[in-house]
């Protein structure tokens, strides 16, 4: 792919994926509404400038967004007017875990003005994005993604084309579902181990080695929840948004997703009582303490 990258979101992961652009030499125009990461960002990496408002990004042939969720998406590109800003032709890869129903919609604006949108959300976590083994869940026109493809390569091992705009978002927010999901068990089935006498680390070698082992026993338990450490880079509240976004899935289509809807409702009211930045495998520490029974009163 020839021509620049934009490149907008140098958060947990944006930062690092930017990083790899960065080191096949790619050029890049960098931005970031916290104070100072765009800067030292450039400063690391000489292929790298600090956008100077949208004008710097006249010339991006590939603008790549990883930014928290669809309104963030929507402020940047239509309320600020970054996409008023791009060059005819500019394809946008939205890399955020995104609405799909409003990323379909947002395709149809930006094709008005004629720009492509590509949905193309991650999975593999900060360790991911820093190696570039990620899994892209792709959604999109073949031809997009064909021309997105050497990019996505050098972020990612694994590229699944999910199908039309939206598939890539919509598969995204069914698999943190799932994902969530494994967690809220999980976290549930140590401490009633727990409480019978079975140490956390024994019951995790337990799933580990047992039918119940999922990608959470593996490799978030004992990396980041009984550690303590509480530091997967994956914030607690992103992780309810997609598990609402997937529930929001359901209700659009109209179908039953009863075990979703509990899942969600858990990680909403978690999500309400902890400060912004908390890692989402500190549901370890507050699922079931007392500061969790006082919310769950409070929201009956
Ligand atoms: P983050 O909060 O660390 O990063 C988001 C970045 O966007 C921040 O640096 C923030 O300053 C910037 N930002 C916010 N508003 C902005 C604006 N208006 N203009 C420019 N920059 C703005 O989040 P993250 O963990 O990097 O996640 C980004 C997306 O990727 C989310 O949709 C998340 O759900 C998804 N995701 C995260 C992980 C993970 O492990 N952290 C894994 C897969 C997918």
């Amino acid at each position: 792919m020839s021509g620049d990258i934009g490149f907008v979101g140098l958060g947990n992961m944006g930062g690092p994926m930017a990083a790899r652009l960065a080191a096949e030499g790619h050029r890049l125009t960098v931005a970031d509404a916290a104070p100072g990461v765009a800067a030292a960002f450039a400063a690391e990496h000489p292929t790298a400038q600090v956008a100077d408002g949208n004008a710097s990004f006249a010339r991006t042939a590939t603008l790549v967004l990883m930014l928290p969720d669809s309104d963030v998406v929507e402020q940047v590109l239509e309320g600020d007017g970054l996409a008023e800003a791009l060059p005819p032709g500019c394809l946008v890869i939205d890399m955020s875990s995104s609405e799909p129903l409003r990323t379909r919609a947002l395709a149809r604006r930006l094709a008005d003005r004629g720009l492509s949108l590509l949905d193309a959300p991650v999975s593999g976590g900060v360790r991911g994005a820093r190696a570039g083994t990620l899994s892209v869940l792709a959604g999109g026109a073949p031809k997009d993604l064909e021309r997105a493809a050497p990019l996505l390569r050098a972020m990612a091992r694994t590229i699944v084309p999910v199908g039309g705009t939206g598939c890539g978002h919509a598969a995204k927010a069914l698999n943190n579902l799932v994902s969530a999901a494994t967690v809220s068990v999980t976290v549930e089935a140590l401490a009633l181990g727990e409480a019978f006498g079975i140490p956390p680390e024994t019951m995790t070698q337990v799933l580990n080695s047992s039918s119940g082992r999922t990608n959470t026993s593996e490799n978030k338990v004992a990396q980041f929840m009984t550690s303590g450490s509480f530091d997967s880079g994956f914030a607690l509240r992103l992780m309810s948004k997609d598990v609402d976004i997937a529930v929001g899935l359901a209700r659009s289509l109209d179908r039953t997703a009863e075990l979703s809807g509990h899942v969600a409702d858990q990680w909403r009211r978690v999500a309400r009582s902890v400060p912004p930045r908390t890692d989402h495998t500190a549901m370890y520490a507050l699922l079931g303490t007392a500061a969790d029974e006082e919310a769950k009163e409070a929201t009956r």
